[in-house]
């Protein structure tokens, strides 16, 4: 990568508790990339889903961010604030939006008749109408058929990735039956928006991808470079999240410099492969970002 174009990076974390292990590693490998390039590392704030926000936490986050000596540029986004902005967004892409009645039970029961083992590939039920009596729920995306679908993009971190669209996702939902505008547009608007050339973020995300860059072309909105690093997983191979038990550091309050470094910053930098030492936080960084640059030279991925 030329390291003197324009590099805007960004950490987007959802609030939906406090920063643990596993989102510290995805601020930390945006934060060091976007610094190693030079460029831009802005933050927003994913609370459109307000059944799962929880209260404070967006606050919480950044102050974590913040304590761990991760300071952003410009301004915070929050998503909630930006609605009129996807519904553009989905008034640009009706041609290939249609409303779909099914529901999660009823999507589910399809797919055991066709493969036990297959993924939620959404099978098509309502692509040509809404079946007689049913009214619609959700908004889908139609996507190509066969290989007119095929999206495949270099990741700096994990190869080349490939995925179907038709037989692999489905035409997928847009914005959701409770109304709320779904992951995929409001990240690839977003993204847009805010100039973001490179995303680095966990590769449980690796999967939604290729919907996102389905999203920017028919958007017109140019595809940035993707970057995605292993996630932590806790000993039964499950992602850390609240659900699964992860222990929150206390980054936000009451948490000694020591405390943040030998519990957080240290333990996520040596699950990024930067076994490092350092006394303090501003050390820290100080051997980290040349740390991360040495690490994407080996990787072939500077
Ligand atoms: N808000 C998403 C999450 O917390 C991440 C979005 C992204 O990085 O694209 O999982």
């Amino acid at each position: 990568m030329n390291r003197h174009s324009p590099y805007i990076g960004r950490f987007a974390p959802s609030p939906t508790g406090p920063l643990h292990l596993g989102s510290l590693v995805a601020a930390m490998a945006s934060y060091l990339d976007a610094k190693t390039h030079f460029g831009r590392w802005l933050v927003r704030i994913e609370d459109l889903d307000r059944e799962r926000n929880v209260e404070g936490a967006d606050r919480a986050l950044l102050a974590a961010l913040q304590r761990c000596g991760m300071h952003w540029d410009g301004e915070v986004l929050w998503q909630s604030a930006r609605l009129a902005h996807y519904e553009t967004a989905l008034h640009k892409l009706q041609a290939h939006i249609y409303p779909c009645a099914c529901s999660r039970k009823e999507i589910a029961d399809s797919r055991l008749k066709a493969h036990a083992a297959s993924t939620a590939v959404y099978p098509g039920t309502c692509r040509h109408g809404l079946p007689e009596g049913k009214t619609a729920r959700a908004l889908r995306l139609r996507v190509p058929d066969g290989s007119d679908g095929l999206i495949q993009f270099e990741d700096r971190w994990q190869g080349l990735f490939r995925q179907e669209l038709g037989t692999q996702v489905g035409d997928f939902v847009i914005r959701r039956a409770d109304g709320v505008i779904a992951y995929q547009l409001a990240v690839v608007v977003d993204d847009g928006a805010q100039g973001v050339t490179d995303i680095v973020r966990g590769a449980d995300l690796l999967d939604s991808t290729a919907r996102q860059i389905h999203l920017q072309a028919l958007l017109n909105l140019p595809q940035p470079r993707y970057l995605h690093v292993p996630v932590v997983t806790n000993a039964a191979g499950e992602k850390l999240s609240k659900q699964t038990g992860a222990l929150p550091f206390d980054a936000g309050g009451s948490a000694s410099e020591q405390a943040l470094l030998q519990t957080a910053l240290l333990p996520a930098a040596r699950f990024l492969g930067l076994d490092l030492d350092a006394g303090q936080i501003p050390q820290f960084w100080q051997r980290a970002l040349p740390a991360w640059d040495a690490l994407l030279r080996r990787r072939g991925a500077a």
